[in-house]
């Protein structure tokens, strides 16, 4: 409902208020007092009726006592002459008195004269019987106590109620005794009752109370016989009745009076009230209209005109704007607080924009979507970056849907997860899609979003980075990826070819070289001859060291290719060492060497393949011997060093160039110097750090040209193994 409606309303609905006071006002004030006076006004007319009817029987009482105490009476009651009757009962008596009935009654109890008389049509007619029953001996019409006692009243007969006064017949002088009764009768008929409003002024009607008779005179009568002199109520709108009981002669409530007082002072009442309701509601109609007419102009439009004003701005989202209005009032209080709340809004809008595009800085494009009439997902803000993505000006991307710029491969998807995010649901954090920039091109980007309120409104807000770049990069390391993938199944092809063809080769080699070994074996049991047994024993030593070679060339296939199963036990490394050094020693002092062995006082155990071991070491003494010029210095060291155990094998040698120590230990490598020795193919190291390795230990050497040479290893030893465990 409009301010307006509501105005209205109100007024209306105190104009009914008013009108309905004043009219209860006058109702229960005014039109009561009115009522009182009525009451009032018409039980003094009842009264009034009452005096009336009491007059008019005093009037018939003093007419019966004139004629009944009559010298002529007195005689006439006793001879009944015909010249009494002659002369004074006849029509015209009864026309002047106004009689209906005479009746002379002896003392006897005998009827002397009786005569009825209808007024109205001035004839002779029947007494009525019904009232001879009240003539018994002892009625009270007829027996008195003393001479002079007479009664008057009223009776009901069949015919209505009747006046009637009975007086004792005496002489003139007043004087008895009574030589009967004489009694006059009135029929209270419309005449009699016309004679009695006449005397009232009002309408009057008399019921008797045996009568079959109207409700409100049942009612009246009821309220009557309660004890109350007269009742009042009102007929209808123009009259009121005013009723009263009337007792008989005997005393006993036999007829209900009424007075129709026309309802003068209560009509007048109702016309005032009325006026005075009218008056009233007149000036509140002028005094609504007036006040309306204000409020409309002083509250009401200066009201929509503030409402016009948010409205525009709230339709244009332009939050610079400001709502103009005059004046000091309330009103203008609220659109003072309303440009406050804009120059906020303004501010914490710029802030906005500002962290937006800040998200540019960083790589970000923002965009806010918003669902509006022109479509889903309508860009309803977007940064800089964003324009600089699409390629389109901000002004054509704002009304734009988000959705026209994406690849039509990805529109429904993106499509539905706007829907979802939109609807509160918990989507996945990053989502790619392809754009189309307005140039035709397509730009890879990736997005997030989360649901926000935007200028008052449900908001997608999206943030985007341009991923062109990284796809790019992507796309050259999958290529990287695959070459790299193929040179590296050349490789193994290649490396297992070369596995394949070195096996075969050592098959080869082993074929032969195993009845040679054999052979020369026989032969150097079976021949005595000194010269063909130095023949003999370089074959053997030949054929050994070719056999070594080829055993030491497939170990280091194995190595390589994973197949060289080492047999781990716990080795006591200072009595395996010296083992070594007592099988060394024989060969190193024949040929004028000295070595020495340095091993510690502890017992380091590690954990290692005895056999494989004592090649390794084996290997670093061999060569040792064969490159250091007889009669050099060679020692076998061990040491324990932290959790690892170092062995090392030191000679006095050529020493090694730094460029061949780092690639001594390369298969088939050896020193320049040394390529022309026969002996050896240069696995002999390569195989000794694959062992090392193979038991987690390190192998180096440390040399320095003309210096000789140092190679050492090192083993993890078993307390130290166990500790980690
Ligand atoms: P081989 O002894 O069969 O040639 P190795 O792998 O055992 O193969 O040795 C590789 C090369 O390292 C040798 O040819 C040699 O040139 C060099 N070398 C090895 N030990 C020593 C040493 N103690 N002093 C000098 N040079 C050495």
């Amino acid at each position: 409902m409009s301010l307006r409606t509501k105005a209205l309303v109100i007024i209306g609905v105190a104009l009914l208020c008013m009108a309905g006071l004043t009219y209860v006002t006058s109702r229960f004030t005014f039109m009561r007092g009115l009522e009182e006076i009525e009451e009032r006004n018409t039980s003094k007319h009842v009264e009034q009726a009452l005096g009336a009817l009491s007059y008019l029987i005093s009037d018939l009482e003093v007419d019966t006592a004139d004629w009944a105490a009559w010298d002529d009476t007195y005689a006439f009651i006793e001879d009944g002459n015909d010249e009494y009757i002659q002369s004074n009962l006849v029509d015209e008596t009864f026309i002047t008195l106004r009689l209906n009935l005479m009746l002379f009654v002896h003392s006897s109890g005998r009827i002397v004269f009786g005569k009825a008389f209808d007024l109205e049509n001035e004839e002779e007619t029947p007494i009525p019987q019904d009232l001879l029953a009240h003539l018994s001996a002892n009625s009270l019409l007829l027996s008195r106590a003393a001479t002079h006692d007479f009664t008057s009243g009223i009776i009901s007969l069949k015919r209505g109620p009747v006046l009637i006064a009975s007086q004792p017949i005496l002489t003139s002088e007043d004087e008895g005794p009574a030589r009967g009764t004489l009694i006059f009768a009135r029929y209270l008929d419309s005449g009699t009752i016309n004679e009695l409003a006449q005397l009232t002024l009002f309408p009057i009607t008399v019921h008797s109370t045996s009568e079959e008779a109207y409700p409100d005179f049942k009612e009246a009568l009821a309220s009557l016989l309660d004890d109350r002199p007269i009742f009042v109520k009102p007929l209808d709108t123009e009259y009121i009745g005013g009723y009263a009981l009337i007792k008989d002669i005997y005393g006993k409530p036999g007829f209900v009076l009424r007075v129709e007082v026309p309802r003068d002072a209560y009509q007048l009442g109702q016309v005032t009230t009325s006026y005075y309701i009218l008056s009233v509601l007149g000036v509140g109609v002028l005094v609504g209209a007036i006040a309306m007419f204000l409020i409309q102009k002083q509250v009401l439009s200066r009201f929509t005109r503030l409402i016009q004003g948010i409205n525009h701005i709230a339709a244009s989202g332009d939050t610079s704007t400001r709502v103009t209005l005059g004046g000091r009032d309330e009103l203008s209080l609220v659109a003072g607080t309303i440009n406050g709340m804009l120059a906020a809004l303004e501010e914490s809008g710029e802030r906005y924009r500002a962290l937006l595009n800040l998200g540019a800085e960083v790589g970000e494009a923002i965009i806010i979507l918003q669902d509006t009439e022109q479509g889903d997902g309508i860009h309803t803000f977007v940064s800089d970056k964003w324009s600089r993505i699409t390629g389109y000006f901000e002004r054509e991307l704002l009304g734009m849907p988000f959705f026209d710029l994406i690849h039509p491969q990805h529109r429904e998807a993106s499509l539905e997860r706007h829907q979802r995010r939109m609807r509160g649901e918990i989507i996945s954090g990053l989502f790619e899609i392809v754009i189309i920039r307005k140039n035709g091109t397509e730009v890879p980007i990736e997005l997030t979003s989360a649901r926000s309120i935007y200028l008052g409104k449900l908001a997608n807000v999206i943030f985007v980075r341009d991923i062109t770049e990284r796809k790019q990069a992507q796309e050259e390391l999958q290529v990287l990826y695959e070459q790299e993938r193929d040179l590296r199944q050349r490789l193994e092809e290649e490396i297992q070819k070369r596995v394949e063809f070195t096996r075969a080769l050592v098959h080869e080699l082993k074929t032969p070289i195993t009845p040679v070994l054999a052979a020369t074996e026989l032969l150097l049991e079976e021949i005595k001859d000194e010269r063909s047994l130095r023949l003999v024993q370089s074959i053997d030593r030949s054929a050994s060291n070719l056999n070594r070679r080829i055993d030491e060339l497939m170990d280091l296939i194995r190595g390589e290719t994973g197949m060289l199963p080492l047999n781990l036990v716990s080795v006591e490394v200072v009595s395996l060492l010296r083992d070594i050094g007592y099988e060394v020693m024989p060969v190193a002092l024949r040929d004028g060497y000295s070595l020495t062995v340095d091993l510690p006082s502890s017992n380091p155990v590690v954990s290692a393949d005895r056999d494989r071991l004592r090649q390794v070491v084996t290997n670093l003494l061999d060569n040792a011997l064969k490159f250091t010029p007889a009669g050099g210095d060679i020692t076998l060291r061990a040491r324990e060093e932290g959790d690892n155990l170092i062995v090392e094998v030191q000679d006095t040698g050529p020493g090694i160039s730094k460029a061949d120590q780092e690639r001594l230990f390369d298969p088939y490598y050896r020193r320049v110097e040394d390529r022309e020795r026969l002996s050896g193919l240069g696995l002999g190291l390569a195989l000794a750090k694959k062992l090392v390795e193979l038991h987690g230990g390190q192998i180096w050497v440390k040399s320095k040209k003309g210096q000789g040479s140092t190679f050492g290893f090192s083993l993890p030893l078993e307390t130290a193994s166990r500790k980690e465990e």
